[in-house]
């Protein structure tokens, strides 16, 4: 049968098809009155899709450029900072953080859990200058509890800030930056946001941007306070990724246009949309006497575990093989043990339908045993039946 490849990664995510006609057709220069205007828009848009009056930055780099950015610029040499570590990208603060020689405590929790509020309380003192942190932890699907923990920083005062990896958490999970009071929020181009990997983007607090007046850790590339200098002109200090910008624009405009002109509606419409595919793919993997990883789980991605004895990796290589589909292994220690279905950004009923059914296939084939063909297709309909009723749902693009 035909197979058309299809990526359910946490990252890169499948691209919207008017950001690749608007990335294919852009040939401006970047220091010119058009790309300045292009760029202002993508700005004021960016920062009402992360949700915040602050002033936000794009960078033409992964998002990993953007969390050491963070440290480069909130950090000094022995700094006592706080990373809660809970997975791969947690693990990744750690090494970040160390690299720019923080004095780092660490706090962890199990694959799949969630950070006990007590015990990252008792972490805190006034001497903390940072608090580190995912608001969805990719690698195990879990969700964190930002608003919670951000309780707990901004009680601790003002001289602690909070950096929220929010990499796969903005357009999948309802954040209230600076309600909470988040200081640096961080997304990347990759994910709900429907374009190739190359951009981060952040919303920084005027407390960080006072900070990065004092901190000595070394900078250049990712000096942010020159970013935003040129940000206010419509310009980047080095070359923009132009053609990503161009492409950044047309996908801001679809979470416009959901949101009946309003990106911030747009945006919820989007987290809705995630909600609702994890939500029938948990369902779904329930029905077929699969276990799930989290006890916290993410609308980014669900994380399941292979059949008792099975390699994950052969559930991953038959999707590929059969289908053409794109599943993402576990990550580190869960490397083999999990397998992990994304739901960032573009995908609708029919993608969830079909990734679904098409694990009753895989699992067949791969355990030949016996699966009740229908049984995670049907538990998903049900969970889409009964919140059809409002029926918020993506534009057509
Ligand atoms: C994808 C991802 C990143 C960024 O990774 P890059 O490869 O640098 O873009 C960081 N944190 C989380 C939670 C992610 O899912």
């Amino acid at each position: 049968m035909l197979r058309k490849n299809r990526l359910f990664t946490p990252g890169p995510t499948p691209l919207l098809p008017a950001a690749q006609t608007a990335m294919a057709s852009f040939s401006a220069h970047h220091r010119t009155a058009d790309f300045r205007a292009l760029f202002l828009r993508v700005l004021a848009d960016i920062r009402e899709f992360i949700g915040s009056r602050n002033d936000v930055l794009v960078l033409a780099c992964s998002g990993t450029g953007m969390m050491e950015a963070s440290v480069a610029n909130l950090t000094s040499p022995g700094d006592k900072v706080l990373v809660l570590a809970a997975g791969n990208f947690g693990e990744r603060w750690v090494g970040i953080t160390k690299a720019f020689k923080c004095d780092v405590e660490i706090l962890t929790a199990p694959a799949g859990e969630t950070f006990s509020l007590s015990e990252t309380r008792s972490r805190l003192s006034p001497d903390v200058r940072a608090v580190y942190v995912q608001a969805t932890e990719s690698s195990t699907g879990t969700r964190h509890d930002i608003e919670g923990i951000a309780k707990l920083v901004r009680a601790n005062g003002n001289d602690t800030l909070l950096v929220v990896d929010a990499i796969t958490g903005l357009g999948t999970t309802h954040l209230d930056v600076d309600g909470w009071g988040v200081d640096m929020i961080i997304g990347g181009s990759q994910k709900a946001l429907m374009i190739p990997p190359g951009l981060a983007y952040s919303a920084i607090s005027e407390r960080a941007w006072q900070r990065m007046e004092k901190t000595t850790s070394p900078r250049f590339y990712f000096d942010l306070r020159k970013e935003r200098k040129a940000a206010a002109k419509g310009e980047a200090a080095y070359t923009p990724a132009t053609s990503l910008i161009a492409a950044l624009g047309a996908s801001l405009d679809f979470v416009r246009a959901m949101g009946n002109g309003s990106v911030a509606k747009g945006r919820e419409i989007l987290v809705d949309n995630a909600e609702l595919c994890a939500a029938m793919t948990r369902a779904a993997v329930r029905a077929l006497g699969l276990r799930l990883l989290s006890s916290s789980p993410a609308a980014a991605i669900t994380t399941i575990y292979s059949p008792e004895g099975m390699d994950s990796g052969i559930i991953i290589k038959e999707f590929r093989e059969s289908f053409d589909a794109v599943v993402a292994n576990g990550q580190g220690d869960m490397k083999g043990k999990i397998f992990r279905i994304a739901h960032i950004g573009y995908y609708d009923y029919l993608d969830t339908i079909g990734i679904l059914g098409a694990l009753e296939h895989v699992l067949a084939r791969c355990t030949g045993g016996d699966v009740e063909y229908g049984a995670a297709v049907r538990a998903a309909q049900q969970v889409y039946a009964h919140t059809a009723c409002n029926k918020r749902q993506l534009v057509d693009a």
